[in-house]
C-alpha cells in the first residue's frame, strides 16, 4: 500500500530579489513500513523537502497524497488534525519545551488530539510505558535541561510516537549528538520501523550513518537520484 506520494513537488524561496528554486521537480513514492533514507549536502533542500511531505510546509508546486488524500486541498483545521494524528515529527534540536517536564513534553500532542478523561489516562499509561522502553523510565519529571542530547532525543521520539502517527519524518536527527550516541538514536528510529511497522523517512547529511539501511534516496541540485 502506498502512504504518501509526492508528484512534481518544486519549491523555491524568495530572497527579495528573485526567486532562488531549491526543489525542482521531485517525485518520490513511499510504501506503507519502508525505510527510506534522503542524503544530501547540507543546503540542498533535505529539509525543506521533509517540510513538505510531512504538512508543514506547502510546496511552489506539486502535490503531496498522504494514504490517498492531497495535503495541502485540506483547510487549515483539517491539516492541523493531520499532522497532531497522523504524523510524527523529530528534528535535530529536539524541539522540546524547556518549562515542561519529560511526561508533560510527551503528552502535549495527546492533549491537543483529545480532553476526555478516558483517553487522557491512556494516553499517560502509554507514555510511561513507551519511555520506560527507551531507557527513560527514571526520567519522567526530569526537565530537558537535565537530560543528555540523546536522552532528549528519545524523548522527541516518544513524543512523536503519542498518538500512534502512521508516519515518522526525522529531520536530521543525530546531526546533534556524537557519532555513538547518534549510532545509538538511529538504531532505535530503524528498530522502531522494523518491530512496529513504521513508515520512516530519515534524511540526513551523514551516509555512515545509514549504510545499509532502508532505500537511500540523494537530493542533488534540486532533484532525487535513487
Ligand atoms: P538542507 O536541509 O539540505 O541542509 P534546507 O532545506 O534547509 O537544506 O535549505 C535549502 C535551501 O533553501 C538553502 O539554500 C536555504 O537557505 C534555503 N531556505 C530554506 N528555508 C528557507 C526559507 N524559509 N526562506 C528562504 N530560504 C530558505
Amino acid at each position: 500500500m502506498t502512504m504518501l506520494e509526492a508528484r512534481g513537488i518544486q519549491k523555491a524561496f524568495n530572497n527579495g530579489k528573485k526567486d532562488i528554486p531549491v526543489l525542482k521537480g521531485i517525485d518520490l513514492k513511499i510504501e506503507k513500513g519502508s525505510f527510506i533514507v534522503i542524503t544530501g549536502p547540507s543546503g540542498a533542500g533535505k529539509s525543506t523537502l521533509l517540510h513538505i511531505l510531512g504538512g508543514l510546509d506547502a510546496p511552489s508546486a506539486g502535490e503531496v497524497r498522504f494514504t490517498g488524500q492531497s495535503l495541502y486541498a485540506l483547510n487549515d483545521a483539517l491539516l492541523s488534525r493531520m499532522r497532531n494524528q497522523s504524523i510524527g515529527f523529530i528534528f535535530q534540536f529536539y524541539h522540546l519545551l524547556g518549562e515542561f517536564n519529560v511526561l508533560e513534553n510527551v503528552l502535549m500532542p495527546a492533549l491537543i488530539k483529545s480532553s476526555g478523561r478516558a483517553q487522557r489516562k491512556q494516553s499517560r499509561e502509554k507514555a510511561c510505558a513507551l519511555l520506560l522502553k527507551v531507557g527513560l523510565g527514571e526520567r519522567l519529571d526530569h526537565y530537558p535541561s537535565q537530560l543528555s542530547g540523546g536522552e532528549r532525543q528519545r524523548v522527541a521520539i516518544v513524543r512523536a510516537l503519542i498518538n500512534s502517527p502512521q508516519i515518522l519524518f526525522c529531520d536530521e536527527p543525530t546531526g546533534n549528538l556524537d557519532s555513538a550516541t547518534g549510532s545509538e538514536i538511529f538504531d532505535l528510529i530503524r528498530k522502531i520501523n522494523l518491530d512496529d511497522k513504521m513508515t520512516v523517512v530519515v534524511v540526513t547529511h551523514n551516509t555512515e550513518l545509514v549504510k545499509g539501511a532502508g532505500r537511500v534516496y540523494h537530493l542533488k541540485d534540486g532533484v532525487l537520484v535513487n
